[in-house]
């Protein structure tokens, strides 16, 4: 059974934050931000590819919640929604989580720094490509 798989049946501890019938949060163990949350399906899914629908809406529908609690709770000012799907995405765990991040005022965060220089056309190409 993987280590998330564990953390939902309680046979591992974590530091929950929200819970229903379909997903599981709770704070990251080695945050990046203060309140660092993952959100987590109760089934198991490796990651994005494997998701089933219904879950991935409820996944959604608990970031509204917990980025509303952080902000509230922790006076975050902003928050972002990642997630990494497949090795070569820096995913190490493979069960789906997606990660909470809050951001604040002046915090140092920097990893959506743009790396590639892009134009219009090469947009156009890209949507053609991925739409088609
Ligand atoms: P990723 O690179 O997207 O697969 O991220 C995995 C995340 O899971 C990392 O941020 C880890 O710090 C976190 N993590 C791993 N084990 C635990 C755990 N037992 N409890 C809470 N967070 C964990
Ligand atoms: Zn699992």
């Amino acid at each position: 059974m993987c280590i998330f798989c564990k953390i939902v049946d309680k046979e591992l501890p974590s530091y929950k934050i929200y819970e229903n019938e379909y997903v599981y949060a709770f704070l990251d163990i080695n945050p990046c931000a203060l309140g660092h949350t993952l959100i987590i399906p109760k089934k198991h899914f490796v990651n994005i590819f494997d998701m089933e629908e219904q879950y991935a809406a409820e996944i959604f529908k608990a970031a509204i919640h917990v980025a509303n609690l952080l902000k509230e709770k922790l006076n975050a000012d902003g928050v972002n929604l990642i997630n990494n799907s497949g090795k070569e995405a820096h995913q190490a765990v493979f069960h789906f989580h997606l990660h909470v991040l809050p951001r604040f005022k002046d915090d140092t965060l920097n990893f959506l720094q743009p790396t590639m220089k892009v134009d219009s056309q090469y947009l156009e190409d890209l949507q053609d490509k991925i739409l088609k």
